[in-house]
């Protein structure tokens, strides 16, 4: 079968592997989307998150956001019939076909036909985007700020608008993407390559830098730090500016990936009896709802898919997923 296999840092070869082979209990899909995850960039560029990848006897196999047909099941798998439409859990997407562990074959999860491959496959990132807004539980009324306008922080701003009113400020260095974050619906938007947001956020909402809040619909209820830190990056730390946004009693949702250490003043946190969450992927039941939030209609993710790729063109692909400029989401379409 296709696949694109990563052989090393900026190494991704499209190339003939072995179809997996089933297990009892086991279900093969004919993968029909997949997008790559940020987790998948980080392997690209610095080898990290291995284990998110599938050993292959020539390298790893990445890709878990995939969507597809059942094209083969070994034995019985309740509810599950060949030709079926679904999303799953697993992982080695980015192939012709992907294998579903006997445990992950128990998740499928049926798509509505009104949903298309390439939207379904954009169920689990915002799965990890919805376990983070949970986490801030935006309320009506509340102000949310979203530092980051990737995948991940455009659906925190999704979930939020579609299950409360709450006021969403995004913070982004790309116009390209703060405008796809007010397109979504996002309140005001802010690039922090122009001027700088702490300032401009604290200036809106009547905050100071220690918290103390002046008037009570000026207050950052909650901040998601969805940007993180490259290896590279000097200067302040997304982390350190939502600590000096977030009001009293705030909560800060990390959910970004950080390359490097990062110092931060602990002394913001206690002042402020912040509450720091830190956000990793999801529970099934989250997953669950994010396909039906895009099922329901009640969530568009296809303007976040912006370019799509056949596997052919896999080092193509994922350079492009690396320039955080043009690329939302890159999707294979094998
Ligand atoms: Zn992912």
């Amino acid at each position: 079968m296709k696949a694109a296999v990563f052989h090393g840092p900026r190494d991704v070869r499209f190339e003939e592997v072995e179809r997996p082979q089933l297990k009892e209990g086991e279900v093969l899909l004919r993968v029909k989307a997949c997008g790559i995850c940020g987790s998948d960039l980080h392997t690209y560029r610095h080898g990290m998150f291995l284990d998110l990848g599938n050993r292959i006897e020539s390298g790893r196999v990445m890709g878990h956001e995939f969507s597809g047909e059942v094209a083969d099941i070994c034995g019985e798998v309740p509810g599950v019939s060949i030709g079926d439409r679904v999303t799953a859990v697993g992982m080695g997407g980015n192939a012709e076909f992907v294998r579903l562990s006997a445990e992950m074959a128990k998740n499928i999860v049926h798509l509505d036909d009104s949903v298309s491959f390439v939207e379904a496959a954009t169920t689990e990132p915002l799965a990890t985007s919805l376990h983070a807004a949970n986490l801030g539980k935006a309320e009506d009324g509340e102000t949310h700020v979203v530092m980051g306008a990737g995948i991940i922080g455009l659906g925190i701003l999704q979930c939020i608008k579609a299950r409360s009113s709450a006021r969403v400020i995004v913070v982004d260095l790309s116009d390209k993407r703060l405008a796809k974050a007010k397109e979504l619906g996002a309140d005001i938007t802010i690039n922090a390559r122009e001027t700088d947001a702490v300032q401009e956020i604290l200036a809106l909402t009547d905050a100071t830098q220690l918290g103390v809040v002046e008037a009570v619909d000026g207050k950052i209820d909650a901040v998601y730090d969805s940007a993180g830190m490259g290896k590279n990056f000097k200067g302040k730390s997304v982390l350190e500016q939502a600590l000096s946004i977030a009001s009293v009693n705030g909560r800060v949702v990390v959910v970004a990936v950080y390359e490097q250490d990062v110092s931060i003043d602990y002394n913001i946190v206690v002042r402020k009896g912040l509450q720091l969450l830190g956000s990793w992927a999801w529970t099934m039941e989250e997953f669950v709802e994010s396909a039906e939030l895009i099922s329901a209609g009640k969530i568009d993710r296809m303007p976040l898919v912006s370019h799509q790729f056949p596997l052919e063109q896999a080092s193509n692909a994922y350079e492009t997923q690396l320039l955080a400029d043009e690329a939302v989401k890159v999707v294979f379409t094998p």
